[in-house]
């Protein structure tokens, strides 16, 4: 495939051939491959702040930072060296340590209805962990998820929505089968009719709604006001739990995640990204007397060889406590003032777009209409997008792959780096605009 602005990638190029070799697809990860917007991958060969090089030696202004979790921009110096000393001490010991406690405290401390904590090395595990605690708690099956939402690799949660309005979710992958998915009900984002319908359609049977807190999935869609106190509310009626998947939003988008923003209180919580600091630690919490159930206090079996490993355990802890409010103000202002350059941008263009945010996270769609639900974000002119992306990358700008997922920012992201940001905006939003499909 050819764009214009594309530019050769040749050390990127024989390190995704060797990749495919010896991995499906050639990557550990599906979106990292660029099957959406075409092209090489970049191999990323080393970060500092706001900026990644590649292994041709190129140096991009980094708008994905890890997909999240490099809020302080990358290779911290004070959590380098939390890392650093976390190693000289041993990796792993499979037993209890402080650093576990500690991140722990940090969590509860931070998020008010999280009283208890469970660690773990994803967010797929901590969503998974929670689907099947909430299950093992109230003696229930079902669980109500939103199309559009993404709440990892589980595969109850990988059910979507398949031809119109489904009730039950169909399996939407290969592997997972209908009896994994057949306790799953798919329903639209921002539609608490529909909650509602599917709480009276089947009384006592739904063990909790999980939802992204504001999600991030499928492009920034904000809960339209009141929707996730709505299902909070619709909850507690119906005797099923509330879970809120911060693994995005968790210590991102505020000191207490979405929480923060909108307050309403969740029966449990899942997290990831921010809260390791770069490497794999997750958590999911909440109601003390829900995670009572949990294995070894309760008989909800949970474990994991690697969880509350020291070295990114100490990671995590190192980065939480570096956010502060002056951070979160520093983020929340280069993601404004980024996000209004990239719309002024398209605008003088001419190009039709919806520049959505939840805090300081943003994404663009190419569309005339405010986006509030999935099926709306997939009527958007994403070939317009791919054009954006790649005169974006040509000109030493990073962003996500896809068109359906948010950006990201860091603390790190200093003048320079929105200067640079600036500097190709004009020339993707000409490319936007010239784009056909
Ligand atoms: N939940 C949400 C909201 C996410 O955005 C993600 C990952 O992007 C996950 C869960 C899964 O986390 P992980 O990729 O760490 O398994």
């Amino acid at each position: 495939m050819s764009y214009p602005y594309a530019y050769e990638a040749p050390v990127s190029q024989t390190l995704f051939d060797r990749a495919a070799a010896v991995t499906p697809g050639g990557v550990n990860s599906p979106v990292r491959a660029f099957r959406a917007v075409g092209g090489t991958p970049r191999f990323m060969v080393s970060g500092t702040g706001p900026y990644l090089k590649d292994a041709d030696g190129r140096e991009y202004v980094d708008l994905v930072c890890s997909w999240g979790p490099m809020i302080l921009g990358h290779a911290h110096p004070e959590v380098i060296a939390a890392v650093q000393a976390a190693v000289a001490r041993g990796t792993s010991f499979g037993t209890p340590g402080e650093g576990e406690v500690e991140l722990a405290e940090e969590i509860v401390a931070r998020v008010a209805p999280v009283e208890q904590v469970r660690l773990v090395s994803s967010g797929t595990e901590a969503t998974m962990s929670a689907i099947r605690l909430a299950r093992g708690f109230t003696g229930r099956a079902k669980v109500i998820k939103f199309a559009g939402c993404y709440h990892g690799h589980v595969d109850a949660l990988l059910a979507a929505a398949g031809s119109g309005v489904a009730t039950f979710g169909l399996p939407d992958t290969p592997g997972v089968t209908g009896a994994q998915a057949g306790d799953t009900i798919v329903l639209p984002y921002n539609d608490l009719g529909a909650v509602r319908a599917a709480f009276a359609a089947h009384p006592g049977e739904i063990a909790c709604v999980i939802t992204e807190a504001s999600p991030g999935n499928m492009g920034v869609v904000p809960p339209a006001e009141g929707f996730n106190q709505g299902l909070a509310d619709l909850c507690r009626e119906n005797g099923a739990l509330y879970i809120s998947d911060e693994v995005m939003t968790g210590f991102r988008v505020s000191k207490a995640g979405w929480y923060g923003i909108d307050g309403v209180r969740p029966d449990l919580v899942t997290f990831g990204k921010v809260m390791g600091g770069g490497f794999p630690a997750a958590a999911f919490g909440g109601r003390a007397d829900v995670m009572a159930h949990l294995a070894p206090a309760g008989p909800v079996y949970q474990a994991g060889t690697l969880s509350g490993n020291p070295v990114a355990t100490a990671a995590g802890l190192a980065q939480l406590r570096l956010l502060d409010d002056a951070v979160y103000e520093t983020v929340d202002s280069v993601a404004a003032e980024l996000s209004g350059l990239v719309t002024a941008a398209l605008a003088k263009e001419g190009v039709a777009h919806r520049l959505q945010t939840a805090g300081n996270m943003f994404s663009v769609f190419f569309t005339e209409d405010r986006v509030t639900n999935y099926d709306e974000a997939r009527k958007q002119e994403a070939f317009r997008f791919t054009a954006f992306f790649h005169a974006m990358l040509a000109q030493g700008v990073y962003l996500p792959p896809s068109a359906f997922e948010s950006w990201f920012v860091s603390s790190a992201h200093d003048g320079a780096a929105v200067e640079r940001v600036a500097a190709a905006l004009p020339a993707a939003a000409r490319a936007a605009a010239e784009a056909t499909v």
